[in-house]
C-alpha cells in the first residue's frame, strides 16, 4: 500500500467511523452472536495473494459488527464508562504514525517531554499538591500507566522497596526473603480486584479490611489492623484507599486513613481509577481531602475524561523508590542526558511504551477545562435524573449513596427477583449493565457511560427496566 492508497483507505475509514458513532443509538447495545460465529466467516488461513482496502471495508459489517457491544451506545450502563472522543482518535492516528517506543528521553524526546508537562497540566487540573508536580522542582512526577491496575502494582513494587531499604539499615544481617515473608498491604474490601491482584503479583500478604455502613474504609478499622499485625511481628507497608469503589462508588475515608499511613510511615496509594476524572470540579474535590498524605494517585482518563484507552495517569512524590526498584541498565539503553529527564521505562513494567501524551494533549486543548468539566457534571446530572425515577417508584430502592454517574439500585425483595430482572434486561437487549454483590446484598448498577448519553435515553432506559419490573414480579405472582 503506497501513501496514495492509504489517504483514500484511511478517508473512507474516517467516513465510516463519523457514521458510526453519528448512528450508535440505532444498533442493539449488546451483540446477540454465539461463541464460535465469527471464525465460518473468514477463511481458514492468511491469503497468499494481497486483498484491496475496500473488501476489508466491506468485511467490518459483515465480519466485525455483529459481534461488538456497543460501549459508546447511549444506553451502555455497565461497568464503568471507557473514554472516546474525536480529537482522541485523532492523536492516536498520530501516535500510529510516529510510532515511536518511548522508553527513555533519546528514543524520541518529544514523548517523554510532552508526558511531563501534560501530567503537570491534569495533575493542576485536579489541583494535585504541588509536590505531585515535576513542575514543582521537587523530586515528584507523574507517568502514564496502561491501566490502573498497573499503577497499583508498581506503587506496590515501590512501597516493598522502600520497606526493604529502611530495614536493612536498621538490621544489616535481615535477609530480603525474611522482610518479605513478613509484609502486609491493606485495602477495603471494596477495592478493585486488580488490587488484591496487586499483592499476589508482589508476592506479599494482602488483607481486605471491611468497611462501615456507607462502604467506606475507616481510618480506625485501618489502625487496628495494622496493630494487630505489628503485634504478631509483621511488616505493614503498602494501603491502597479507594475514591470511587467499581461495585458502588464509595469513598474510603483519606483523611483518616491518610492520617494513620502518616504515623505508622506506610505508603499510601490512592486509587481513583473511575471517580478520579470528577475532581477536574472544585465541587468533587472534597472526597480528596487527606491527597496531601498520599505517597501516589492514580485514575484513568480513559475511563471518564474523554481519552480513549489506554491512559491511566499516575503521579509519585518520590519516584526515586520505583525507579531504583525496577532500574537494570544495559549499555544499548543508556544515553548521555540520563538523569537530566525521566526515562520512563524505569516507571512501569513493561519496555516499550506508545506516545500516549498527545492524546491528553488534543483532548485537553480540543476541549478546553470548561468543556470537561460540563461533561462530567452532564454525567452526574443524568446519574441524579436515573435516581429520581427509581425514587419515583415504590418497588425499587437505591443501594449507596449516587455521588458520581453510577447509581446502584434494586427490587425491594429477594436476590432472586433481582436476578431474574437483571437477566431479562439483558436478554432484551435494548439496554447493557451488569449487576453486583455486597455480602449477601445483589443489586443492579447503572453506569452513564457514552458521551451521548441524553435525558431520553435515561427515559428510555428507566421505562424499559419498570416494563420488565412488572413482568417480572407478575411472573412471582402467579
Ligand atoms: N480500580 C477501580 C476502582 C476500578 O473501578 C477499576 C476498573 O473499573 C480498576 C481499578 C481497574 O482498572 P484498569 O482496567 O485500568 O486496570
Amino acid at each position: 500500500m503506497d501513501a496514495t492508497e492509504f489517504k483514500e483507505f484511511a478517508k473512507s475509514m474516517i467516513d465510516y467511523i463519523g457514521h458510526y458513532l453519528e448512528t450508535i443509538r440505532e444498533r442493539r447495545v449488546l451483540s446477540t452472536v454465539q461463541p464460535g460465529y465469527l471464525r465460518p466467516l473468514i477463511p481458514d488461513s492468511a491469503p497468499e495473494k494481497p486483498e484491496k482496502w475496500q473488501n476489508i471495508m466491506e468485511d467490518i459489517e459483515r465480519v466485525i459488527m455483529p459481534g461488538v457491544t456497543h460501549w459508546h451506545s447511549p444506553r451502555f450502563h455497565a461497568y464503568f464508562p471507557t473514554a472516546n472522543s474525536y480529537p482522541a482518535l485523532v492523536a492516536d492516528m498520530l501516535s500510529d504514525a510516529i510510532a515511536c517506543i518511548g522508553f527513555s528521553w533519546i528514543a524520541s524526546p518529544a514523548c517523554t517531554e510532552l508526558e511531563v508537562v501534560m501530567l503537570d497540566w491534569l495533575g493542576k487540573m485536579i489541583a494535585l499538591p504541588k509536590e505531585f508536580l515535576a513542575c514543582s522542582g521537587g523530586k515528584g512526577g507523574g507517568v502514564i500507566q496502561g491501566t490502573a491496575s498497573e499503577a497499583t502494582l508498581v506503587a506496590l513494587l515501590g512501597a516493598k522497596a522502600r520497606i526493604i531499604e529502611k530495614i536493612k539499615k536498621e538490621n544489616p544481617e535481615i535477609s530480603d526473603n525474611d522482610i518479605v515473608s513478613k509484609l502486609v498491604a491493606y485495602a477495603s474490601e471494596q477495592a478493585h480486584s486488580s488490587v488484591e491482584r496487586a499483592g499476589l503479583l508482589g508476592g506479599v500478604c494482602f488483607r481486605c479490611l471491611p468497611t462501615d455502613n456507607e462502604y467506606k474504609l475507616r481510618g480506625s478499622t485501618l489502625e487496628e489492623a495494622i496493630q494487630e499485625d505489628r503485634n504478631k511481628g509483621l511488616l505493614p507497608f503498602y494501603v491502597v484507599a479507594t475514591l470511587g469503589t467499581t461495585s458502588v462508588c464509595s469513598f474510603d475515608s483519606l483523611e483518616e486513613i491518610g492520617l494513620v499511613c502518616q504515623k505508622e510511615d506506610i505508603w499510601l496509594h490512592v486509587d481513583a481509577a473511575y471517580a478520579g476524572s470528577a475532581f477536574i470540579c472544585p465541587e468533587y474535590r472534597y472526597l480528596m481531602n487527606g491527597i496531601q498524605y498520599a505517597d501516589s494517585f492514580n485514575f484513568n482518563p480513559h475511563k471518564w475524561l474523554l481519552v480513549t484507552f489506554d491512559c491511566s495517569t499516575m503521579w509519585l512524590k518520590n519516584p526515586e523508590y520505583i525507579v531504583n526498584a525496577f532500574n537494570v541498565d544495559p549499555l544499548y539503553l543508556k544515553h548521555d542526558q540520563q538523569g537530566a529527564v525521566p526515562d520512563y521505562r524505569h516507571w512501569q513494567i513493561p519496555l516499550g511504551r506508545r506516545f500516549r501524551s498527545l492524546k491528553l494533549w488534543f483532548v485537553m486543548r480540543i476541549y478546553g477545562i470548561e468543556n470537561l468539566q460540563a461533561h462530567i457534571r452532564n454525567q452526574i446530572a443524568h446519574a441524579h435524573e436515573f435516581a429520581d425515577y427509581i425514587r419515583s417508584d415504590s418497588r425499587f430502592e437505591i443501594v449507596g449513596e449516587v455521588i458520581m454517574g453510577l447509581v446502584c439500585f434494586r427490587l425491594k425483595g429477594s436476590n432472586e427477583i433481582n436476578e431474574k430482572l437483571y437477566k431479562n434486561i439483558n436478554a432484551n437487549g435494548k439496554i447493557h449493565l451488569v449487576p453486583s454483590r455486597i455480602k449477601d446484598l445483589y443489586f443492579l448498577r447503572f453506569a452513564i457511560c457514552s458521551r451521548f448519553t441524553q435525558s431520553p435515553d435515561i427515559s428510555f432506559s428507566w421505562h424499559e427496566i419498570k416494563h420488565l419490573a412488572t413482568e417480572v414480579i407478575a411472573s412471582y405472582k402467579k
